[in-house]
């Protein structure tokens, strides 16, 4: 493992559409999109296309989804990666690793490079150290600013601390525009559960605004498994649709394993 190994993408056919409500979200995404889509336009106007986007906010929330969504929308090669598959024991390898990720993510552009817990490699450097973690970072850093201006590149970042990340990162021309998503307000709640029932038989005292109210306060990737909880359910019941009673089990089901996860925390 030398940090030579090629990187991988996809074009992903997500697209806003799969995202359910974050409409706030999505209104900043979209000029991105036209950034990504119409970069001359910007040029000419003497205007820099932003090289880095940076989600923060809570687990679960949509921001990978959302990244691949922008990819989608763009039509862009989709670069998915975790700030730790960078984190190396031998140094040099990490920075190996950033700057072939690049290297391919400008010669397939366009390109949305996801970097999902940048933290990872993203956190305070320590004055002085030079270890294989700031290297990584040092690397990233490098990248971002050599960027040739005709290149089609842009990256996203996410994280659940922004607080713990190294100042250099966030500078302009870095990550300059920092987007929060937090856990999904009552309204896309609603259409998240939606968007998990849809391919699901539904009884007809299925209610999902109901389930909605009770659900206050769990992310969107809570949301999707008391989609498929309930479903389980209903299958282990030898029930032909899914009803009510099973989301309400599926919903208990889940606060019950947030309740002990925090309880292991005390
Ligand atoms: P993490 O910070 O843990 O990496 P994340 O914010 O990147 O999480 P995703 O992986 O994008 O979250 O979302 C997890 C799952 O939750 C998704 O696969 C999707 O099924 C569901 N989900 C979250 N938000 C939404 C949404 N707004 N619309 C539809 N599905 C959603």
């Amino acid at each position: 493992d030398n940090g030579n190994e090629d990187a991988n993408f996809s074009k992903p056919k997500t697209t806003f559409k799969d995202v359910a409500g974050l409409e706030e979200v999505k209104e900043e995404l979209v000029e991105l999109v036209d950034f990504i889509k119409n970069p001359d336009k910007y040029k000419k106007m003497g205007a820099k296309i932003p090289k880095g986007v940076l989600f923060h906010g809570p687990p679960g929330t949509g921001k990978t989804l959302l990244a691949a969504s922008v990819a989608g929308e763009t039509n862009s090669a989709f670069f998915n990666t975790t700030g730790s598959e960078f984190v190396e024991k031998y140094v040099g390898v990490g920075a190996k690793r950033v700057r072939t990720l690049f290297e391919k993510a400008r010669k397939e552009a366009p390109s949305i490079i996801f970097i999902d817990e940048i933290d990872a490699i993203g956190a305070k450097r320590h004055l002085e150290s030079n270890n294989e973690k700031d290297q990584t970072l040092n690397q990233l850093l490098v990248e971002m600013d050599g960027f040739n201006k005709d290149t089609n590149v842009i990256i996203i970042g996410a994280t659940n601390r922004l607080d713990l990340l190294d100042e250099a990162l966030l500078r302009p021309g870095r990550f300059d525009r920092h987007i929060y998503i937090g856990n999904p307000n009552y309204y896309t709640r609603c259409e998240i559960l939606k968007v998990h029932t849809n391919d699901k038989p539904l009884d007809d005292s299925v209610n999902l605004e109901e389930l909605a109210k009770k659900t206050h306060g769990l992310s969107g990737a809570h949301l999707s498994n008391i989609a498929n909880e309930a479903a389980i359910i209903a299958v282990r019941e030898s029930k032909n649709v899914i009803n009510q009673d099973h989301f309400n089990q599926a919903i208990e089901r889940i606060l019950a394993g947030l309740e002990s996860k925090n309880s292991k925390l005390i």
